[in-house]
């Protein structure tokens, strides 16, 4: 399934109400954890996570995975991955995600800033839930 595809899909079941979960590689243990007592939502983003740190760590020395804000290339464990996923529907339908640099995210305001400005460049309608 292609982007557009995908953005499509995530329109559909989200009927146009995004919400955004913020996280860090370093978190991805946790949610693990969680994931393997019986948490469905952290299996999800888990789930995500590791799919976003796959898709970063392919990015080589010379050409790295660039930062969804600003296009500078990612560092090794020093960005913040954003899920979109349609509101109150963590444990169903499909998950965008975006991983910004440790400029971009340096604190939760500035990180959602910049994903709400990524999702409406390839999304104008994009409404978010919690922002
Ligand atoms: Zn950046």
């Amino acid at each position: 399934m292609d982007w557009s595809e995908r953005i499509r899909q995530l329109h559909e079941n989200s009927f146009g109400y995004l919400d955004l979960l913020i996280a860090r590689p370093g978190d991805l243990g946790e949610l693990i954890d969680l994931a393997c007592k019986g948490d469905t939502a952290a299996e999800r983003i888990a789930d995500a996570l590791s799919d976003m740190l796959t898709i970063v760590g392919r990015g080589s020395h010379r050409n790295p995975t660039p930062c969804t804000g600003c296009n500078r290339p990612l560092r090794p464990g020093k960005y913040a991955v954003v899920m979109a996923h349609p509101a109150a529907m963590v444990t169903a339908g499909d998950i965008i995600g975006m991983a910004f640099c440790s400029r971009c995210s340096r604190t939760t305001e500035a990180t959602q800033r910049q994903a709400t400005a990524a999702l409406r460049r390839i999304w104008p309608d994009a409404r978010l839930a919690r922002l």
